[in-house]
């Protein structure tokens, strides 16, 4: 019955790019012209932090990885480069309410966490904002992709066990110096109990220069979880 009038609704509004508009066969897809512009992070990617390594490198991790000792996370996860062809994508979920692009950008995540589902994971946890913006905004995007992919992943969420308790400049606002002092004290963990020696995962729509993820990652291991992914749709990515 469901599927009948899935085909009944697409005669009468058929499915369409969620980038250009363009009627496409599948309902929540984009049309070929501008699938073909996103630029996808496959392999060879540093297993570390998931950032892309030149074709035919056969290292496991980027420089940086390895001579960074601080790194908080057990592996870092996107599935798109964040550029003028992804962008809307995320501005229209984002900022315009586009909720729709929600199921789509989902699916991105869970062929992104393909390694961490590998590894396991105990809780997605969305990076949270602080109840001043959830009034501007309506919605956290990130609470929103974290409903579907827990649904997907049969992996639990929790939505309020990491609170964002300090209203924040947006980081790219800052520079490298006042980023970390932007950033202290912001976030908190409520229920301790809940989290202890679990494996987490943090979910977010884009990664761009990461410092947040790095705030919320020392936060939850300070309060005792075992280990903390990061998974994203898009991330910024230097020099691309
Ligand atoms: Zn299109
Ligand atoms: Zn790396």
């Amino acid at each position: 019955m469901l599927v009948f009038l899935q085909k009944v609704i697409d005669v009468i509004l058929p499915p369409r790019c969620l980038l250009c508009g363009k009627i496409v066969a599948d309902q929540n897809g984009l049309c070929q012209e501008c699938f073909d512009k996103i630029k996808f992070i496959s392999t060879p990617y540093c297993l570390k932090c998931g950032n892309p390594l030149p074709t035919g490198n056969s290292v496991q991790s980027c420089s940086l990885c390895v001579s960074d000792n601080k790194n908080p996370f057990r592996m870092q996860r996107s599935r798109v480069y964040y550029d003028d062809a992804s962008r809307p994508l995320i501005v229209d979920f984002k900022f315009h309410d586009k909720t729709e692009n929600a199921e789509f950008l989902t699916r991105w995540l869970l062929t992104a966490g393909h390694d961490i589902w590998q590894q396991g994971a105990d809780i997605l946890i969305p990076v949270p904002v602080h109840a001043s913006r959830l009034r501007e905004r309506k919605f956290n995007q990130a609470a929103l992709l974290c409903k579907e992919l827990s649904k997907l992943t049969q992996i639990q969420a929790n939505y309020t066990v990491l609170q964002k308790t300090k209203k924040t400049k947006p980081q790219v606002e800052c520079d490298s110096r006042t980023r970390v002092r932007n950033l202290k004290n912001a976030f908190s963990v409520n229920n301790i109990e809940e989290l202890k020696d679990k494996r987490v995962v943090l979910i977010d729509d884009v990664m761009t220069t990461g410092s947040t993820l790095k705030e919320c990652a020392n936060v939850l291991l300070k309060a005792g979880v075992k280990s903390v992914d990061a998974l994203t749709v898009a991330r910024v990515i230097k020099n691309s």
